[in-house]
């Protein structure tokens, strides 16, 4: 399975990360629709895209706006967007309010089925703790086992669901010293992610969902997280994955 972030940070862009985006070119999947959808275009090796919304804040969904050209110029030939009923009913009432976005593209909007089989991947999905809610991803091949976790606070109540991944890849909003910010916006910080990662003896942990106000070379504090679980990596925008 090989999967690349289209963007590595939360709420806003910054010169070094855009908004949430996992997506596995050659399925043609792709986790969250943030600011890094612009990149979509000039990475798609399918002419069908399937959309998981992890929830509907604006940093997940915003670049759903940016598929209409693909799917307008027949880049992309369908597009379905699976989302639990009250994200998918956000999205359409919002962001594609006639005031905010006028044209409306030409989404197969998909109630998020429990279990989806999709070429050759099963994915299926778990409730997190976060405003409003969100929703983990799992996906697996038979053999290998990636899951993808944002936007919550680690809490215990999902380590069953992460337990013995090939790959996490898991929100890390704080570095520990920010810690406090946690509960009030719903985000992780980084002992707590690289705890998860030990505890549930996943094979590899990857960061993402950064702070933009941290734009340097260590946002979360790497070494504090690697003396927990060693192997653990900050994502980085586009880089590709294999697992
Ligand atoms: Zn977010
Ligand atoms: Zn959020």
């Amino acid at each position: 399975m090989r999967i690349q972030f289209l963007g590595t940070g939360g709420y806003h862009p910054n010169s070094r990360r855009q908004t949430a985006g996992l997506f596995l070119a050659e399925q043609g999947i792709l986790i969250d629709a943030g600011t890094g959808t612009y990149r979509l275009p000039e990475l798609l090796r399918t002419e069908e895209l399937d959309v998981f919304l992890t929830h509907g804040h604006l940093d997940h969904v915003i670049g759903l706006t940016y598929l209409l050209v693909p799917l307008e110029l027949g880049q992309l030939k369908e597009c379905r967007v699976h989302a639990a009923p009250e994200v998918l009913e956000t999205v359409r009432q919002h962001l594609f309010a006639p005031g905010l976005f006028p044209m409306e593209p030409r989404f197969d909007y998909r109630e998020l089925a429990e279990r989806v089989e999709l070429g050759g991947l099963t994915l299926t999905h778990h409730p997190l703790k976060h405003p409003g809610g969100s929703r983990g991803y799992k996906l697996t091949d038979g053999s290998v086992t990636l899951v993808a976790i944002t936007d919550t606070t680690v809490d215990g109540t999902y380590d069953d669901f992460v337990r013995g991944a090939d790959v996490l890849i898991h929100e890390c909003y704080f570095s520990d010293e920010n810690q406090k910010w946690c509960e009030v916006t719903g985000h992780s910080a980084t002992t707590m992610v690289a705890d998860l990662a030990r505890r549930t003896a996943v094979g590899r942990l990857y960061l993402t969902h950064i702070d933009p106000y941290q734009p340097g070379e260590d946002p979360v504090g790497l070494a504090t997280a690697r003396e927990l679980f060693l192997r653990t990596f900050v994502a980085e925008d586009l880089l590709t994955i294999e697992c």
